[in-house]
């Protein structure tokens, strides 16, 4: 790991004699974590106690109760491995308040915390940092080149941002890492999570029908990676835009709850054949999407669009609209167009929506409400309810990309879209068997 990993939340001085603390948030794994390997270190040249603590916010009210058991599993595979190298974890699940006076009765050296780009995070670490008397830093373990190394702006496109990545990448790939046994620690000092307990205070709410078929944790995501390495990504950029066919990685979870690294991902299909395509969406357009959320505060609204993009919705705002649905019309899978409600009866029982269908969904809901802005709203509630990868810059991005033209160009100006790039039932059909795809998620109605 390099130290351009490391970003200070403050000035404030490394206290040295208390332990070192790791905040686990976003990257719930022991392999390719920075903010672990970090700690560590410190922990190590310091010959100080290392502690890791999570803050399950257990009432966060835009997930599901699904989401959070999702979550816990993660959490508990995490622990008993660290465990193993006798480095205790304690979940919490206090308010922000008394986390702090929790946090702070430790008398910490150095607070070290995951990365986000994302705007309630981020304003939730700048409290922590300005609250505690140690110094405080954010560890990127999200992207492979540190979001704010990759690039000091937002950048315009795949184009502008592809050239720095593929300058810098060399320099942030490191031959796989999980930390050492810590003996700075009291040996028995373990805290192994009680999965059951923890799942007992969620007060999300719990979704019927609602069965994500992804196996939650560290070590269902390496066999995923290693399923994916094996048999699909020999055809994945023939076969991605197909939803009749599972050919993508279904990394996309693992990867919002950091249960994998995308470096360990990288590693493994660096070498392969045929990889390009795939290389192209885990580095270059996630973190392209990262550095959206990370540079544009608006990237829930529009107005993060470029110029060009909201002049365009604007002008076209009052167009006459075929059909206007209102949210529980979308959410209910009740649209007349039955690849759309194919596409939202997949993520409502399953957590997934397969990439391709993503676009035309969330271009539909441009084209079927009354306004884009009231379009970015409804895509984004939909994708964050129910998406297990939800509540990430790559659907924000998504989004703003499918209705806000962000990383696009203007297209043929037409009705309501004015020059966002278009979609359609026909493309779909051209491009592969959409009534398989219909009767498989509408099997009543096909
Ligand atoms: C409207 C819309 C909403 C989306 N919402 C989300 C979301 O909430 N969470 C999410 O992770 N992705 C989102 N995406 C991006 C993309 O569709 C999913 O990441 C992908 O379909 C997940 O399937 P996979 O893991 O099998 O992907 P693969 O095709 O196997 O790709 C590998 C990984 O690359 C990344 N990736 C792939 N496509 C993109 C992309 N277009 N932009 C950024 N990163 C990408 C993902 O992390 C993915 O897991 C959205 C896209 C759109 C158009």
């Amino acid at each position: 790991m390099s130290p351009e990993n490391i970003k200070e939340l403050n000035k404030k001085p490394l206290l040295v004699g208390g332990p070192v603390i790791y905040l686990m948030s976003k990257d719930i794994r022991v392999k390719n974590n920075p903010s672990l390997m970090y700690a560590q270190r410190l922990a190590l040249e310091n010959k100080l106690e290392l502690k890791v603590y999570f803050n399950l916010y257990a009432d966060l009210s835009v997930r599901s109760y699904q989401h959070f058991a999702f979550m816990i599993k993660g959490i508990e595979e995490v622990s008993v491995k660290l465990a193993k190298l006798n480095i205790p974890l304690v979940v919490s699940t206090s308010s922000e308040k008394d986390f702090l006076t929790e946090l702070r009765k430790n008398k910490p050296c150095i607070l070290i915390l995951d990365h986000s780009s994302l705007k309630h995070a981020r304003k939730k670490q700048q409290r922590v940092a300005e609250r505690l008397d140690c110094k405080v830093v954010t560890c990127d373990g999200r992207n492979i080149i540190p979001v704010w190394y990759l690039s000091d702006k937002e950048e315009h496109s795949a184009r502008t941002i592809r050239p720095k990545i593929n300058k810098l990448l060399p320099l942030f790939i490191y031959k796989n890492k999980i930390p050492a046994f810590h003996s700075y620690n009291k040996q028995g000092d373990k805290n192994l999570i009680n999965c059951n307990k923890l799942l007992a205070k969620v007060k999300a709410k719990h979704l019927s029908d609602y069965k994500p078929q992804i196996i939650p944790g560290e070590d269902a995501a390496l066999d995923v990676l290693g399923r994916f390495v094996n048999l699909k990504l020999d055809n994945y950029q023939e076969t991605r835009s197909d939803p009749t066919k599972e050919s993508t990685s279904l990394l996309s979870a693992y990867l919002h709850f950091g249960m994998i690294s995308p470096l360990t991902i990288y590693s493994a299909v660096k070498d392969m054949d045929n990889n390009a395509a795939f290389i192209e969406e885990l580095v270059v357009r996630r973190e392209l999407a990262d550095n959206y959320c990370y540079n544009n505060h608006n990237y829930d609204n529009l107005k993060g669009a470029k110029d060009w993009a909201q002049k365009t919705l604007i002008k076209h705002l009052s167009d006459r609209r075929e059909f206007v649905y209102e949210l529980q019309e979308f959410e209910s899978a009740s649209t007349h167009d039955k690849a759309w409600n194919a596409a939202q009866t997949q993520m409502l029982r399953t957590g997934f929506m397969h990439g391709y269908m993503r676009m035309y969904w969330c271009k539909k809901i441009l084209e079927w409400s009354s306004s884009a802005e009231t379009a970015i709203q409804t895509a984004i509630y939909l994708n964050d309810k129910y998406q297990l990868d939800g509540l990430d810059s790559n659907g924000y991005t998504g989004i703003m990309w499918s209705i806000a033209g962000i990383h696009d160009r203007p297209w043929f100006e037409r009705e309501v879209y004015g020059s966002i790039r278009y979609m359609n039932f026909n493309g779909l059909k051209r491009k592969f068997n959409i009534d398989s795809y219909i009767s498989k998620w509408l099997p009543k109605q096909s």
